[in-house]
């Protein structure tokens, strides 16, 4: 196995093995694509929830939140577009029986020729040393300039056969470019077929045609039909934004990414409704905020990049992703679109409804444009968790599992743990446990070696732990030991409540994101 599928492989283990993330009834063998959270996980993914809430209602004036229903009026998806456009092009390989998605085959085949590009770049950054100039080189190395004609070349199809739903030349574009089943290698493949992801049901107790509704896939249109209740009630002057979070449900067919790809996921959305033509300032205003929002984590920044859409999706003029480098990759962790003004006027015409916005300044109604920011709650823990976790060789040939959490983000903020269970020392841990509980998330210990206690926060990210020994009972001083140096200071029982509240603050994100 290669080094980053090992190092998934070890993601995976590690989540289950300390409480973050289950199989979901684990003791039937589990739903495909369908994960719970554990006593860690939960919080992890609260703390995410937070941040990502605060950011945007918090310290934005012109920004609130709701809580819509999953379940929605059916026209409402039939508005939306999604009844009739929230398809994937599928295809079946004969021989292994596995079904992919057309589009993903063609783009991981574009991915592998961008890793071609980029070897042919690391060698001369090799060569050239110092003097090296990639933008010249890009521009004038033939390989090089084959190489991208290629990748524009294949995209430009893709875009076209997408749009046009061109089942037909997409099958044959997978057979033009060779591409085989990673399982059986055969280039043995099905006609592609169209396939809708949303999860249906039936409401009531008639079963007629009438009565079927869905899961919502995606937040957003609970926000776009309660624009106007949010608009009057609030009194909201655009630019304004309405967030939300909450879950989503989609049918995937190529779920085999852990939470990267869940059938039932969580979304964060926010859509930020504004004057028609403002969209352009107001869509890079959001992709410079998101980023900001994703750096502020102090997670390498190499890890991050934009990837701007080709395929628009059937509501934006234009739309970037910020990916993320998975173990597996450069993925989407999170989309920003340009919505126009389609949603909102596609349900003016399906409910009769006017969704106009009287705009004081220019004396006129108007339907708004939208920018969107969407990202997936599990999709980002993903990148949490896989970017924090480390097998970390120490001297003398020991390792240890360590979750390097952004302190903000820790399930655990503090351990309290008395060095022995003798002499009074838990009665004084007890105190210090309650005194720390009543802010933050603590975990009290008593049992074990204090190594093996320390190698357990390790491995659940917790970024500090208080030890209380003799010395504590004589002096009132405690040691706080830093996860990620391993490194201890004596600090006094009088200071450690504000010494503690400074470190792990979610302050010290959110401080980063002026707005
Ligand atoms: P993909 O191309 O990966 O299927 P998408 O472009 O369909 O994603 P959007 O519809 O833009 O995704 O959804 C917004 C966000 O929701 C995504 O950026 C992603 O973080 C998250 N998301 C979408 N589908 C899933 C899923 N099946 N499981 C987990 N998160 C998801």
């Amino acid at each position: 196995m290669s080094n980053t599928g090992e190092q998934f492989k070890n993601i995976i283990a590690h989540s289950k093995e300390y409480g973050f993330i289950f199989p979901s009834s684990e003791i039937y063998d589990g739903l495909g694509a369908v994960y719970d959270y554990g006593q860690f996980g939960v919080e992890l993914k609260n703390n995410i929830k937070n941040y990502w809430w605060k950011s945007m209602v918090q310290l934005h004036e012109n920004i609130v939140g709701i809580d819509s229903a999953i379940f929605m009026h059916p026209t409402v998806w039939k508005a939306s577009g999604h009844v009739d456009a929230f398809n994937d092009p599928l295809v079946d390989n004969k021989d292994s029986k596995k079904r992919y998605r057309a589009d993903v085959l063609i783009e991981d085949y574009i991915a592998k020729i961008e890793g071609k590009i980029k070897k042919e770049v690391d060698k001369a950054t090799k060569r050239f040393g110092d003097s090296f100039d990639e933008k010249q080189f890009r521009e004038t190395n033939q390989r090089v300039l084959d190489n991208q004609k290629k990748i524009e070349d294949i995209e430009q199809k893709l875009k076209t056969f997408l749009e046009e739903s061109d089942l037909e030349s997409l099958k044959k574009l997978i057979e033009d470019l060779g591409i085989a089943c990673p399982i059986s290698g055969s280039k043995n493949w099905t006609d592609v077929r169209q396939f809708n992801l949303m999860f249906s049901t039936q409401m009531g107790s008639v079963s007629d045609d009438t009565d079927v509704i869905y899961l919502r896939p995606e937040t957003a249109q609970g926000i776009y039909v309660n624009f106007l209740n949010v608009q009057k009630t609030g009194r909201m002057k655009i630019p304004f934004g309405i967030a939300q979070i909450g879950k989503a449900f989609r049918n995937e067919i190529v779920a085999r990414q852990f939470i990267f790809r869940m059938r039932e996921f969580e979304q964060m959305e926010m859509q930020f409704f504004i004057k028609p033509g403002d969209d352009k300032k107001w869509y890079e205003y959001w992709k410079e905020q998101r980023i900001k929002w994703h750096h502020a984590l102090g997670i390498p920044k190499s890890k991050y990049r934009f990837h701007d859409h080709l395929k628009m999706a059937h509501y934006a003029n234009a739309a970037s992703d910020i990916e993320f480098e998975f173990p597996f990759g450069f993925k989407e962790l999170e989309g920003i679109h340009s919505r126009t003004d389609f949603d909102l006027k596609a349900h003016e015409e399906h409910s009769n409804k006017k969704l106009q916005y009287f705009d004081a300044e220019e004396n006129k109604n108007y339907v708004p444009y939208v920018v969107e920011t969407s990202i997936g709650l599990d999709r980002m823990f993903l990148s949490v968790l896989s970017s924090s976790f480390e097998k970390e060789q120490l001297e003398g040939g020991n390792t240890r599992d360590v979750l390097h959490f952004p302190p903000a983000l820790a399930p655990i903020k503090v351990a309290v743990l008395p060095l022995t269970k003798k002499d009074g020392l838990p009665d004084k841990a007890r105190s210090i446990m309650k005194q720390l509980m009543l802010k933050h998330n603590c975990h009290y210990e008593e049992k074990d070696s204090i190594g093996k206690r320390y190698r357990r926060q390790d491995a659940i990210g917790t970024p500090y732990c208080i030890t209380i020994d003799h010395e504590t009972l004589e002096k009132d001083t405690v040691t706080l030991r830093n996860r990620d140096t391993m490194e201890q200071e004596r600090i006094s029982i009088a200071e450690m409540e504000k010494i503690v509240d400074e470190k792990v603050s979610m302050n010290n994100l959110l401080n980063q994101l002026s707005v």
